[in-house]
Formats: structure tokens, C-alpha cells, sequence
């Protein structure tokens, strides 16, 4: 029945079973200069973004509203993988969901770890007193209700750190030295939109630290402990973190704990994030004497592109002032 066929049955179940690198470099549509730079993350993709400049476009892999912490890989991002010549990452501990792709990739495959790059300064995750344990390595967020001193994640890299303007200067030399390995005719331009990228997030740092400082005294507590790189640079004062399933109402008894701990911490504001139910986070402060606020720290509500991070910094100057000092 197969006599039409250009191939025997035993060859086509052969390339059948091709795996989907091999499938991609056999495609035709591809054109030699096609993009091939692939990025987990919003905030990081908009840095490579900055250094491609009009060279070309990063593909974003979590796009939309997605959390890169609840993130689970499709068919269609394993293809994206594929077909990459440089995948740039932050680090296991915020985009583990490529760990599994990524290790049967080629080793002509470039992945790159940002949070590894020369001069950045990582943080271990905060844990512990008036931390509570993230729900970053975990999707049991239920555990958490009752589980306040559970530290599995004690000494783990906390991966945000993007949030340290001078982390993403280091990450802007090593997306620059790593794209010019990859074409090296583009080398000089690379770095000078590399530097072009470090000299607007001089200023940005420089606005930051003004608008910020009359507020730097005031305490303040999180949902998502997503923060230490942005507030050690900036020098804000954290007061504590709280978790809560976003999907499940806390208790009656939860609730009372956590307005307690609020009270206690004398937090002025509570900060919760664009994925998180905004009538959970009125309910958590109902009766306490805090305010609640909205912080986005992946980029969550801003469209991709080369000028997410700077508003992805600014919104979160301003969502912090905004609340500990409304005007
Ligand atoms: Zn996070």
C-alpha cells in the first residue's frame, strides 16, 4: 500500500522518530540570518533586546501574563528551544522549567545563565523570622498555609536578580560578549548598545534613589519575597513576607495570624502582584492599620521589548512611593 512512497516503511518510521533539533535544522523556511536568540524571561529578554537593537528580535519564551515560577513548558516552546542558537536564562531557581529541555539540546547550543554572569551579585533566598518560605520551587502552596517554618529553600539563590540595576549592567556585557561569539561581525555593535543600555540605567538608578528616598524608612511587607536585590540597592526596609495561595482564601485563623504579623511588623503597606486576586489582598489587610498596593517584578502587565525593564523599575518606584507615601 505503500508502494508510492519514496521510502521504505522502516525509514519513514525513522523519521518519525527524528528528534525535533534535527527536524528544525532540516526545515527549509529557516533563513540563514533568521532570528535565533531565544530568552525565558520578560525582564532579561528586554536587555538582550536593548543589545540586538536593529539587528534582529529575541523570541520570548513566558510571554503574556505568565509567571515564570508556575511556568510549564508547551510542545511549541521545546520547538523554540530547538531551533536556537543562544538560549539566554536567568538561573535554576526562577527558570528551571527549561532545565529538562535544555539538557538534551545540542552542544551547539549556547545557554547562557545571566545570574552567573561576571560582577553580578547574587542573594541567597530569604527565609525564616518574618520571611516565609516562597512558593517559587514549590506548587504545594497549600503546605504553606500551615507550614510557616518550613526552609526548604534555605540557602538557595534567590533568581530575581534583575531587580539590582548594577546586576543588569554585568548581564548587558555578557548578552553583548555572547552574541558577538555568535556573530562576530556585529561585535562592536553589540557593545555599543550595550553601553548605550548601562548609560540609561545610570540614570535610572540615579531617579530612583531620589524618588525613593524620602520613603526608605518605611516598612513594608510582601506577598512574593521577590524583592531584597531592589530594595538593598535602593535601601528600603522590608518588613517581612506573607504567603498565601492565590487560589485558596486563607482560613479564618490564617487570616487573623497574618494581620496580627502585619500589625506587629508595623507595616504601612502590603504588596501583592498583577496574577494575584486583589480581593485577597483586601481581605489579608481588613482591620490592620496597612495599606495594599501592587508591585509587577517579571513584567508580568508590560509588553515585551527592549523598554520593559526600565518600566518594569520605574513602575516599581512608583507602585512603592505610591503607597508608603500617597500624595
Ligand atoms: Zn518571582
Amino acid at each position: 500500500m505503500f508502494k508510492n512512497s519514496p521510502l521504505p516503511m522502516r525509514a519513514l518510521a525513522g523519521l518519525v522518530g527524528l528528534n525535533a533539533a534535527i527536524v528544525v535544522t532540516l526545515a527549509p523556511a529557516l533563513a540563514a540570518d533568521s532570528v535565533k536568540v531565544l530568552v525565558t524571561i520578560k525582564p532579561i529578554h528586554a536587555l538582550v533586546a536593548q543589545v540586538m537593537g536593529d539587528t534582529g528580535t529575541p523570541e520570548l519564551l513566558v510571554g503574556g501574563t505568565a509567571s515564570p515560577h508556575t511556568y510549564v513548558m508547551k510542545p511549541s516552546d521545546a520547538k523554540k528551544l530547538s531551533s536556537a542558537n543562544i538560549v539566554f536564562r536567568v538561573s535554576g531557581t526562577i527558570d528551571a522549567f527549561i532545565d529538562k529541555a535544555t539538557a538534551s539540546l545540542p552542544n551547539t547550543t549556547d545557554v547562557v545563565a545571566l545570574a552567573l554572569a561576571p560582577g553580578v551579585t547574587t542573594l541567597p533566598q530569604r527565609a525564616g523570622g518574618p520571611f516565609e518560605p516562597d512558593h517559587h520551587d514549590s506548587h504545594a502552596h497549600g503546605l504553606h498555609e500551615q507550614a510557616d517554618d518550613h526552609d526548604h529553600d534555605h540557602g538557595a539563590m534567590d533568581g530575581h536578580v534583575w531587580l539590582d540595576p548594577a546586576n543588569a549592567q554585568a548581564m548587558l556585557d555578557l548578552i553583548a560578549a555572547k552574541l558577538a561569539v555568535r556573530w562576530p561581525e556585529r561585535a562592536a555593535l553589540y557593545r555599543s548598545n550595550a553601553d548605550a543600555a548601562k548609560s540609561r540605567i545610570d540614570q535610572l538608578t540615579t531617579d530612583i534613589t531620589t524618588e525613593l528616598a524620602p520613603v526608605s524608612s518605611r516598612p513594608y511587607v510582601v506577598f512574593h519575597d521577590a524583592y531584597q536585590y531592589f530594595e538593598k540597592r535602593f535601601g528600603l526596609v522590608v518588613a517581612g513576607s506573607i504567603t498565601v495561595n492565590p487560589e485558596i482564601p486563607p482560613s479564618g485563623q490564617r487570616l487573623a495570624k497574618l494581620r496580627e504579623k502585619i500589625n506587629k511588623l508595623g507595616a504601612t503597606c502590603v504588596f501583592g502582584e498583577p496574577n494575584f486576586d486583589a480581593k485577597v489582598i483586601a481581605t489579608v489587610i481588613e482591620g490592620s492599620a496597612a495599606r495594599g498596593g501592587t508591585l509587577d517584578p517579571e513584567g508580568a502587565s508590560l509588553p515585551p521589548g527592549p523598554g520593559l525593564y526600565e518600566n518594569l523599575m520605574r513602575n516599581l518606584a512608583a507602585g512603592i512611593k505610591g503607597c508608603l507615601a500617597p500624595s
